[in-house]
């Protein structure tokens, strides 16, 4: 087979592609991946690429490493032997299998609510769910927080409904809001629990109470929290008693469940609606069923076994401490989330490069756009599965780079 010459018209549109893609080199924000290969029963360690060595891997959203639990994998297998490759269709047309089945009535049992609906990711999940809510009820209005997700900024976008962004986790800030709409407006207060880039938490209670006040619906992103938090792993409502109060609670089953897939827990009516008029929904290809089983698998864990939650509490723990020692800055939060603070994205590429190839840490800086300008940081994700002598070589590892680049120490935080 020979390759056509390109047209002078593809070399044209192909020179105002790479004309963006200029400017992303130019500010620092064109992303490269890295190349790795995921070792099961090694995590966290894989193999790099790029770097060509094995590598400890701290930026992984498998918080509990359950990309690899055994039951998962047992389940996966097993099902892949039973149902074969793929759903065999949309959901409404031959695809719903009894592993989608069983998961919906599994998640709902979870949250503690009547019902669960399946996507085939937790962007979609957001997407499909806001996006439709906002455009069907009419005159409805988001209050939306200013540091959501892409895929309810996008879902809501969609949905072209009107749309007001309240500041950052501020109580006083959503109430002016949700004070200036009249009282018979549909209303939906959009928000996460876990926020993945500062590892802060919401007031999610003090929110269902103006919720409540004004007559609005909440719907909560618990992407960041789901399996990690809350006695079952139901995620941060479900650790402070507030499931009931929300009207969607949102999770991935990517992340900390360690599969793919997203989903939604409501009402019956709630989920029947969405599963009714989400075009994202309806017109696509379900889950392959062995997934399914294999999350099923993952979510009955984490349901009845604490110890990947305390394994991770200990990791995280034992991280911040040693930071803190070194003298490392790094943000002070509630959750499972350790941002170290570089505050420069050259510096902050250059860390993460020298970690990698140097001492076999790999760390994405995260650089604009993803963070402001001047907040750029490494992230760390340390889980149940980093021993200490992990935790020990990446700090070791942290400290002789702020020496050799004489980067500020921070005295340790008052505990
Ligand atoms: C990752 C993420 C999602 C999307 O979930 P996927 O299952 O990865 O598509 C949604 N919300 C937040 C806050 C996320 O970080």
């Amino acid at each position: 087979m020979t390759t056509e010459p390109a047209t002078t018209q593809d070399q044209t549109y192909d020179g105002l592609f790479q004309k963006a893609l200029d400017g992303l080199h130019a500010d620092g924000s064109y992303r490269y991946f890295a190349e790795l290969e995921r070792r099961s029963g090694h995590f966290p360690k894989a193999w790099h690429h790029g770097a060509n060595r094995e590598v400890t891997v701290w930026c992984s959203n498998d918080y509990l490493g359950m990309g690899q639990h055994p039951d998962v994998l047992g389940a996966m297998h097993k099902a892949l032997d039973e149902t074969g490759a793929g759903a065999g269709g949309t959901r409404n047309i031959s695809g719903t299998n009894h592993y989608h089945v069983e998961l919906e009535r599994e998640l709902a049992a979870l949250h503690g609510k009547e019902s669960a609906l399946l996507f085939n990711s937790g962007y979609l999940s957001n997407w499909v769910t806001l996006g439709t809510i906002a455009a069907r009820l009419p005159g409805c209005v988001v209050l939306s927080d200013a540091l959501n997700h892409a895929s309810m900024i996008e879902g809501i976008r969609h949905s072209r409904a009107d749309k007001r962004i309240f500041k950052h986790n501020d109580l006083e800030d959503l109430e002016r809001h949700l004070k200036a709409l009249p009282a018979g407006t549909p209303k939906i207060i959009a928000f996460e629990s876990v926020y993945s880039m500062e590892g802060d938490i919401a007031p999610i209670e003090a929110i269902c109470d103006l919720a409540d006040h004004y007559g609005a619906m909440t719907y909560l992103d618990e992407v960041h929290a789901v399996g990690m938090y809350g006695a079952q792993g139901g995620g941060v409502a479900q650790e402070k008693g507030l499931e009931h109060r929300l009207t969607v609670i949102e999770g991935t089953l990517g992340k900390g469940f360690g599969v793919v897939g997203g989903y939604i827990a409501a009402s019956r009516a709630l989920c029947d609606f969405v599963r009714s008029f989400g075009s994202g929904f309806i017109f696509s290809t379900a889950l392959p069923p062995l997934v399914a089983a294999g999350v099923l698998a993952s979510v009955k864990h984490l349901r009845g076994s604490s110890a990947e939650r305390e394994g991770q509490r200990r990791a995280v723990a034992q991280l911040r401490s040693k930071l803190d020692e070194a003298g490392i800055p790094h943000i002070t939060n509630p959750s499972h989330i350790v941002p170290v603070m570089v505050g420069d994205a050259k510096l902050c590429r250059q860390l993460s490069d020298e970690l990698l190839n140097r001492h076999g840490h790999y760390l994405q800086p995260i650089n604009y756009p993803t963070v402001p300008r001047g907040t750029e940081r490494l992230r760390l994700t340390p889980g149940p599965l980093h021993s200490e002598k992990d935790i020990e070589g990446l700090v070791d590892a942290l400290s002789t780079l702020w020496d050799e680049h004489g980067l500020p120490r921070q005295p340790a935080h008052p505990t």
